[in-house]
């Protein structure tokens, strides 16, 4: 999935088939194709690892009328393309940067948080620490390998300056009489890429409290794009093993 700012910065996001698990270390290279010639694709930025997500500057002077392409290039063991990709056109976009203007507009008076999307593994080597090799071993839930996902490692990070919206739902963000909103349930409004999946984690940069992602659900798309996402967000408990995951 991608999405182009009018600044020209690119955010592209993928994910992996569950059951690819060729050793690690797994490098992630994003390609761009300027002018649509197949032969024309060249690499954008560097290579990233243990991330799900990338943000890239492009030279936007070179894309002619085309939409550009991009694919995801995943070297481990052996080298794999990911299936190619495009952005909204740009009639679509400015409709889709039109609904996020009223966004902030409308809701002005709420605090706009920024974090830190980690995305939890659903692929890669299983954690010998927690699980047999049977799965019938119940997970530990304070396993700093896995941190209780069963995979090694986790969760995938995606460092972003992406914008979480408090919604204005009054009983969903749970305001108290004294005009604090209570942090145990949360209502996040995100705009674009990266996308929370349930079971991700997502980090306030500011307080440095840890959600789970609960529930997400698409309130705006373009075909196929999801302009607007709201997810409900769950307040983890300090003695979480999440908390010990580094960033
Ligand atoms: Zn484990």
């Amino acid at each position: 999935m991608s999405q182009l700012d009018p600044a020209g910065k690119v955010r592209v996001q993928w994910s992996l088939y569950p059951d690819f698990n060729e050793p690690t270390p797994w490098r992630f290279q994003l390609h761009v194709n300027y002018d649509g010639d197949p032969e024309n694709w060249e690499p954008v930025g560097n290579a990233v690892e243990d991330t799900f997500y990338v943000e890239q500057p492009l030279q936007l002077a070179r894309f002619k009328n085309l939409l550009p392409q991009f694919k995801v290039v995943l070297i481990a063991a052996k080298t794999y393309d990911s299936l190619e990709t495009t952005v909204l056109p740009k009639k679509l976009a400015l409709i889709g940067q039109g609904i996020y203007r009223r966004l902030l507009l409308e809701r002005s008076f709420l605090p706009r948080p920024k974090g830190i999307l980690l995305r939890r593994k659903t692929s890669g080597q299983i954690c010998t620490s927690c699980a047999d090799k049977f799965g019938k071993q119940p997970l530990q839930s304070d396993c700093t390998t896995c941190y209780g996902t069963g995979i090694i490692g986790g969760y995938w990070k995606a460092n972003t300056d992406n914008l979480g919206l408090l919604s204005e739902d009054v009983s969903a963000a749970a305001i108290t009489q004294m005009g604090h909103i209570d942090p145990a349930r949360r209502k996040a409004i995100i705009v674009g890429l990266p996308q929370p999946t349930p079971g991700d984690i997502w980090i306030d940069s500011q307080t440095g409290r840890r959600y789970r992602v609960r529930t997400v659900a698409v309130t705006s798309a373009i075909f196929d794009w999801p302009i607007v996402v709201q997810a409900e967000l769950g307040l983890l408990a300090p003695k979480d093993v999440i908390y010990q995951f580094p960033l």
